[in-house]
């Protein structure tokens, strides 16, 4: 089956070609006046940002988003879940604050925010998916309750998934914290050679599971819950994983965790996906570094797995940006987020997710004329 991907590229030269109405146009084309019943509650999916980091998705497309599913006759919220690791949207309360503080506003969105697995990420249920690494995931509550969903999502890397796209979007961001922790569940090893003991890791452990002894990060096995927080914030590599084993079956689960979040959301979802800001790390990571390859466009489609391929090839046909983390830029990089992040394999998420059924990686990409 090819799934329909459509593209708007990013150029503007006037008032009709200004992202705000490409966003209308993207969502009318993938059919969201159908998708929407009178006074259906949408989830609008979105990643409000770490604290530090500024490459999120601007809350004046959010805004977009929301008109439009109001035109619809639906009643939008805007919804995240909280994160396992410790930082600032570990609860409810904190991320709300962090929100508002990077624009989400009502005044600015224009629907309320809520964060869909409750104050301390409690508020979930248990999906049957029947796949190889789950039988059942854990997704939030909120998001099971939405009569539909509106996810946007900003493409970029990924030190764990390679790339974070709307697969990542719906697997990690509609889970609850004991579900993060079920996907990641992977164990982190210290290169005592390189480990300067700087504490780093230790510091942003949710489980307290590391020491500093004799200036060597240690872990203990018994407290770790697998969540990869020290490999994002080790500033020397000097934690590792075994990805001999360990990267296929953490984007197996998490691609199987995605299938849960869409289960019984049959032509109930729409995904829009922007590629600008297309950093090497996630909107997790608390900075933004610089792109690694320039602003490209807006993409919209029903089938996650096709639009995030679309999104793929399109960052992998651009040129490089001599100052981004891309070594060797100025060369053709067949797979740009393999070389930012040579652990990971990416396309691994598309290959599973066509396996068991979330969509299809076949895709025709339609151009929206300017
Ligand atoms: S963050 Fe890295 S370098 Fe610093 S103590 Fe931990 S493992 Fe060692
Ligand atoms: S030691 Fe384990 S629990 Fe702590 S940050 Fe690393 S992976 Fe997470």
């Amino acid at each position: 089956m090819t799934s329909k991907v459509y593209f708007a590229e990013g150029r503007a030269s006037g008032r009709k070609s200004n992202k705000i109405s490409k966003i209308l146009r993207l969502l009318e084309r993938t059919g969201v006046k159908d998708m929407i019943r009178q006074d259906d509650l949408i989830a609008i999916k979105v990643h409000f940002g770490e604290k530090g980091n500024d490459t999120f998705i601007n809350p004046i497309f959010v805004r977009q988003v929301v008109d439009i599913v109001k035109a619809a006759g639906g009643k939008p919220f805007i919804s995240d879940t909280n994160t396992l690791y410790k930082g600032s949207r570990h609860n409810s309360v904190d991320h709300l604050i962090t929100a508002l503080e990077h624009g989400f506003s009502y005044a600015t969105v224009n629907a309320p925010l809520i964060i869909a697995d409750g104050l301390i990420s409690g508020n979930f249920s248990e999906i049957e998916i029947d796949c190889k690494h789950f039988e059942k995931v854990k997704i939030a509550e909120d998001i099971i309750n939405a009569d539909a969903m509106v996810v946007i999502t900003h493409f970029k890397g990924h030190m764990l998934a390679g790339f974070g796209g709307a697969i990542k979007n719906l697997a990690m961001g509609c889970s609850p914290a004991k579900g993060k922790m079920e996907q990641h569940s992977t164990r982190p090893q210290v290169v005592k050679k390189i480990c300067t003991g700087c504490g780093e890791c230790s510091e942003n452990c949710p489980t307290d599971a590391i020491a500093i002894i004799s200036k060597k990060a240690k872990i203990n096995y018994s407290l770790c819950i697998g969540c990869g927080e020290c490999l994002t914030v080790c500033p020397n590599r000097s934690m590792i994983m075994d990805w001999s084993t360990d990267k296929i079956e953490f984007v197996e689960r998490m691609t199987e965790y995605a299938l849960g979040a869409v289960k019984d959301k049959e032509n109930k979802i729409i995904y829009i996906s922007f590629l600008m800001n297309i950093t090497p790390d996630c909107d997790c990571a608390s900075w933004s570094d610089l792109p690694i390859v320039p602003d490209i466009g807006i993409l919209a489609s029903t089938d996650p797995v096709a639009l995030d391929k679309a999104c793929l090839d399109l960052v992998n046909s651009e040129k490089g940006l001599e100052n981004s983390k891309l070594p060797d830029s100025h060369k053709e990089i067949s797979d740009k987020f393999t070389a930012v992040h040579p652990d990971t394999r990416g396309i691994l998420q598309i290959e599973y997710g066509e396996k068991i059924g979330l969509g299809s990686a076949a895709y025709e990409l339609i151009v929206l004329g300017s």
